[in-house]
């Protein structure tokens, strides 16, 4: 039987006659598109989500080619091989990337329920011009021989649009692991495929285990939450699941301060917990994505702290090859003496404490 996440994958949004059903295309986008060589769309459900009639629809600037791809100033070439540290000395298969020693990145599929167009692994996803072997049972022998490490991200692709029992079968070989002490998967599926989140996939992923399971998705405009969504999240918890967010700044897109501040706290609203906002990385052909490093820092300041509670805000990172570095705002000790600290809060107002001496 076909489940309804299944049928979704099937009218994958791929073509400008599907694409026609739900938007009127722009010359510009259509001219893109049919020039474009790379993998693009996302699910019919996604694809209702977006401005008809609005070319700057933030979810139309994520989905839908651009002809700005085609121009890279900035970006760095084969920014894989060097963000995922591929030609260093360890040997690994290519399914684990590695910048800690407590923890990696293990890709077990390069299918999407969308092609982001900011995609940071788009030279691998959207572009194919990056082709690697993601062996499933290759990475969970070289797991087997590294008890160091002691969390393993599962990630893609988006790694929930593997049939229910691929992913037992994964989840199972890792808890097999002594080492292992949580499984983290990445997916876009309670955004872009909430229909994904079925009793079968609960079943895969729930219950009281000693290795519990995290999920971090990406959510990256208030367009983009629905009661579909909401529902989505609240099946994972009930299994015992929590589910964060990992939220790229898109030039144009979630870079000022009402839709950064909006997208933070409807993310509350349905149960998600905010956890990294990530510097827009220098992967080819994304420039025009991509803000200033001290934007996040900056957002966080002006629509977050202070502004609205502390739970919806993330911790602004940018991803490099030696991890992810934090680029958070630094003004809230305005000065310090033998006797007091002097602090700021987001107003502007200042008070101070007593400094104790250790
Ligand atoms: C992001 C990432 C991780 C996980 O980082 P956390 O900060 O623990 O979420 C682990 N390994 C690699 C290679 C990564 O890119
Ligand atoms: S879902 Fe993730 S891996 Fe897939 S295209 Fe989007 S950002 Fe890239």
């Amino acid at each position: 039987m076909t489940e309804e996440w299944q049928g979704q994958l099937k009218d994958f949004v791929n073509s400008i006659e599907r694409l026609e059903r739900f938007i009127n295309i722009s010359a510009e986008e259509r001219k893109a598109i049919e020039s474009t060589s790379s993998t693009w769309g996302t699910t019919p459900y996604f694809a209702s989500l977006m401005d008809p009639d609005d070319p700057a629809c933030p979810i139309r600037r994520q989905v839908i080619p651009s002809g700005q791809e085609n121009i890279n100033t900035y970006g760095m070439q084969d920014y894989l091989v060097w963000k995922e540290n591929r030609a260093t000395e360890e040997v690994r298969p290519d399914s684990i990337a590695r910048q800690y020693v407590d923890r990696v990145a293990f890709t077990v599929t390069q299918n999407c329920g969308v092609y982001c167009r900011h995609c940071f692994r788009k030279e691998l996803v959207v572009d194919g011009d990056l082709s690697l072997d993601f062996n499933v049972d290759e990475g969970l022998q070289w797991l087997s021989e590294h008890p160091e490490v002691r969390d393993v991200l599962v990630t893609g692709g988006d790694p929930f649009l593997l049939p229910d029992e691929q992913l037992e079968y994964l989840i199972r070989k890792l808890r097999e692991l002594p080492h292992v002490q949580m499984i983290r998967f990445g997916t876009r599926a309670p955004i872009v495929l909430p229909q994904r989140i079925t009793p079968g996939l609960k079943k895969v992923l729930g219950g009281y285990h000693r290795v519990p399971i995290w999920v971090n998705t990406q959510c990256n405009h208030p367009n983009e939450i629905t009661e579909e969504t909401a529902k989505a999240v609240f099946e994972l918890m009930g299994c015992g699941i929590n589910v964060g967010n990992q939220a790229v700044l898109l030039k144009g897109i979630n870079d000022d301060v009402e839709t950064f501040r909006e997208l933070h706290q409807k993310l509350l609203r349905v149960r998600i917990k905010p956890y990294y906002v990530f510097y827009c990385e220098s992967a080819p052909g994304i420039d025009h994505f991509r803000t200033p490093v001290e934007k996040g820092a900056e957002l966080i300041r002006d629509a977050l702290r202070g502004h609205t509670t502390g739970l919806a805000q993330p911790m602004s990172v940018i991803a490099t090859n030696i991890g992810k570095i934090p680029l958070m705002p630094d003004y809230y000790i305005q000065g310090k003496n033998d006797k007091e600290y002097t602090l700021r809060n987001h107003k502007g107002e200042t008070t101070t404490i007593p400094n104790m001496p250790e």
